[in-house]
């Protein structure tokens, strides 16, 4: 017999399975607030004015190979948008980097990068709770991975006081894991008084931050505010690290896998040899990037015009998931729904954590055809006029 009649059946990913269970129901009432994709005042996927605007720009540009590290203007486009222009750390080309298959690749091309050149014997240190794939893609890549405190479910806020104790007891060298902004699945991120404080561990500590940057731009509608933290452990801490950059949110790519790894390193030296490294490593995972997604975001990084106008998108979609978080707050309190629900207006970026039980949020999607994540993370963006006061009128029967 053949091994193959040993493979076990492994379950598959909940979050794709809630979208493939939602297009299976006929139901016209359905909703969905499952997956992290960007919907718009219709509920339908939008494509941004920047993006239409770059794909006339780069039409007939071929299907050639890209180098393995991806699109170079690319990659110094990403650099920039993360530190600006006039950075020491731009101009002293501290930076290591590579285009990646998008947040997700970049993660996994930096878990290989420190198994291979930082040992394995370091631990990887997540938040509690945090995106799915974190673990994965840690253990995947050899590493034990431990949780920190995050969130305190009692009060719907940040644990800031467990999570320092929890860094603080990091073995001295571990590899942290932070979500630059909008956390997933929170949507609860630490104020910029929390952050030095973290930082300040950080730094003690010797920890290797990576940063997961999923959301810049479309947390706050603003590439600097997003990017605060990002800026102090590297500008002001002078740190080293990662940021894990996701251009499927913010620029609505996300089939096109657009990311990009920083490695911020002392000197250049280090970054030309961090760089050496993490194109062998892409060589034989991926030999060399997809080229259409990049090509866009380059394109709109290199025109003032399409800049400004992705700045607009940026905005137009923040402030329309803010605008119906608010609106599913009002609608939950207009029927009575128990309770204040004042943390899910508090909560950034594009989910809101309810603070449902399971059987709560089964109930939502057997009954009322409304879909979520188990742990009663909603996507905002799938909520508009048309269904918001139908999500709030069932989610206050479900609670009541
Ligand atoms: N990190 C976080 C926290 C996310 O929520 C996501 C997507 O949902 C990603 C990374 C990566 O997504 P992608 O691989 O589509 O860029």
């Amino acid at each position: 017999i053949s091994f193959l009649s040993q493979i076990p059946y492994a379950q598959p990913d909940p979050i794709f399975e809630l979208t493939a269970e939602y297009n299976r129901d006929g139901s016209t009432k359905k909703v969905n607030l499952g997956q992290g994709a960007y919907r718009d005042e219709n509920g339908m996927p939008w494509v941004l004015k920047s993006v239409i605007q770059a794909k006339r720009a780069i039409e007939g540009s071929g299907h050639e190979y890209l180098p393995i590290l991806g699109l170079e203007d690319f990659r110094k486009g990403c650099t920039k948008l993360l530190f600006g222009e006039e950075s020491p750390i731009v101009l002293e080309n501290r930076v290591g980097s590579s285009q990646s298959i998008s947040g997700t690749g970049s993660l996994h091309l930096v878990a290989i990068f420190l198994a291979n050149y930082y040992s394995t014997t370091h631990k990887v240190f997540i938040p509690d709770p945090t995106w799915n794939n974190h673990r994965a893609i840690f253990e995947g890549a050899g590493f034990d991975v431990q949780l920190y405190s995050y969130f305190d479910s009692h009060h719907m806020a940040l644990y800031f006081e467990r999570l320092q104790e929890d860094l603080l007891r990091c073995p001295e060298g571990s590899i942290v894991v932070l979500h630059a902004c909008a956390h997933n699945p929170t949507g609860i991120d630490p104020s910029f008084e929390q952050w030095k404080k973290i930082g300040k561990i950080v730094k003690d500590k010797h920890l290797f931050p990576i940063f997961d940057a999923a959301y810049l731009g479309f947390n706050s509608g603003s590439i600097d505010t997003d990017c605060w933290a990002i800026r102090y452990f590297f500008h002001d801490l002078n740190l080293t690290g990662a940021v894990c950059m996701s251009f499927s949110k913010n620029m609505g790519l996300y089939g096109e896998r657009v990311g990009c790894v920083q490695i911020i390193t002392n000197t250049f030296d280090e970054a030309k040899n961090v760089e050496s490294i993490l194109s062998k490593l892409q060589r034989s995972e991926v030999s060399n990037p997809p080229a259409y997604g990049a090509r866009l975001a380059t394109a709109i990084f290199s025109s003032k015009e399409y800049m400004q106008q992705w700045k607009i998108d940026l905005r137009t979609m923040s402030c329309r998931i803010n605008t119906m978080r608010k609106l599913l707050v009002d609608n939950l309190r207009k029927h009575n729904a128990p309770g204040s629900w004042v943390h899910v207006i508090d909560q950034n970026g594009m989910f809101g954590f309810l603070g449902l039980t399971e059987t709560e949020v089964k109930d939502l999607r057997l009954d009322h055809h409304i879909y979520m994540a188990a742990n009663s993370r909603i996507s905002i963006a799938g909520l508009n006029e048309a269904n918001v006061e139908y999500v709030a009128q069932c989610i206050t029967s479900v609670v009541s």
